[in-house]
């Protein structure tokens, strides 16, 4: 069993795939084509955001969000402690600092009683994360980042492209949304690809500036970018990859809520579904103790699992002494006990039951032991 299965993804779509190659490889429009304006409208669609710009990765869609609202030396930006490091890397490469809050022991999401107290002068941003394709408090946030000046929230949804919050669509709750088309994202690619989402015509504007070199007509650059473009390529394949989305954002959701039941009858702590919102499942993610043993027995079981994250991002070295950060114990339990185990849309009740028998069992034997 895959730890996330695209090959029977890939199978199931592989005429539209191939037929939507086949036009860009006739075309030969690999830089800006059509597909990446058919894709961003599409997107827009899907999002009920008025804009989408498709660019080179999240991790760019992030990066571009930043310049694209003048953060810099000397800025400060709220995050979450614990998230993948690309959250924090953008900000410090824009040369602002990042301010890492703790998290909710049982989402992991950024805990927003804790938010205020790291607002500063200097806040130009607050930047949470959907950790798992689980939306965070953004009603909270967005009412916080009001009452602060109008604090731009810039969403971190690469791993919640789907998800809805009260009824509204993931990646169009904020000043911007970022979105990753990574492999194995839920929405992904065939390599790197991602996506900004805003209703703000002048940053959106700013932002296919920025893709670009800082280009507003050829040849003429009014402000500094970055080469950030999504090959045509690239959106061809999440062109096809939209036909069955809802398909699999449904069965994620499904698979998810079979998940937790079996989870908790098990008596295995896992992250919680908040009321109101639907998560995509990017990660499904239980806590366990002796998570090392965990692994290595369900291993041996053919149950491959992975660990999102080992370390809190404000820990990591490069991090440390870049940025503003209490102590952050939550995080820190997180990255001691959080494990994930397969997710793909296609997995089948008998699968999940196995999964699940083997997980309890080698946790009672870790406890036992
Ligand atoms: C995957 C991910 C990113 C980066 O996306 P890329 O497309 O790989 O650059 C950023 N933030 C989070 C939370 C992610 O999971």
């Amino acid at each position: 069993m895959p730890f996330i299965d695209l090959k029977e993804q890939y199978q199931a779509l592989k005429p539209q795939i191939q037929q939507r190659i086949n036009t860009v490889l006739e075309h030969g429009q690999y830089i800006m084509g059509p597909e990446v304006k058919e894709l961003e409208e599409q997107l827009q669609g899907f999002s009920g955001a008025k804009h989408c710009i498709t660019v080179a990765s999240g991790t760019e869609a992030l990066l571009i969000a930043l310049m694209a609202l003048d953060i810099g030396p000397g800025d400060e930006v709220i995050t979450t402690a614990f998230t993948f490091a690309a959250t924090a890397e953008v900000i410090v490469l824009v040369g602002a600092t990042p301010v890492f809050v703790d998290v909710e022991a049982d989402t992991g999401n950024i805990d927003i009683s804790k938010v205020e107290g790291a607002i500063t002068p200097r806040t130009k941003a607050i930047m949470p994360v959907s950790l798992y394709g689980q939306v965070a408090d953004m009603d909270e946030l967005n009412a916080l980042a009001a009452r602060h000046g109008n604090l731009p929230v810039i969403e971190d949804a690469a791993q919640s492209f789907g998800a809805e919050y009260h009824g509204r669509k993931s990646c169009n709750l904020s000043t911007f949304g970022c979105t990753s088309f990574f492999p194995s994202k839920p929405l992904g690619c065939y390599g790197d690809g991602g996506a900004i989402f805003t209703n703000d015509d002048a940053l959106a504007k700013a932002c296919r500036e920025i893709r670009v070199h800082g280009q507003e007509r050829r040849y003429v650059h009014t402000r500094v970018g970055v080469g950030g473009r999504m090959d045509t390529l690239q959106c061809a394949v999440v062109l096809a990859k939209l036909e069955r989305f809802e398909w699999e954002v449904a069965q994620r959701l499904a698979i998810g809520q079979r998940y937790n039941e079996l989870v908790d009858v098990a008596g295995i702590r896992r992250v919680s579904q908040r009321a109101g919102r639907t998560s995509v499942f990017a990660q499904y993610s239980v806590f366990v103790r002796d998570r090392a043993a965990v692994q290595q027995a369900l291993l041996e079981q053919g149950v491959p699992t992975a660990v999102h994250y080992p370390i809190p991002v404000n820990e990591q070295p490069a991090y440390k002494n870049k940025s503003v950060t209490g102590h952050t114990p939550v995080a820190q339990a997180l990255a001691s006990e959080v494990m994930s185990l397969p997710m793909s849309p296609n997995l089948d009740e008998a699968t999940l039951q196995r999964i699940v028998a083997v997980l309890a069992q080698t946790q009672s034997a870790a406890l036992a032991a």
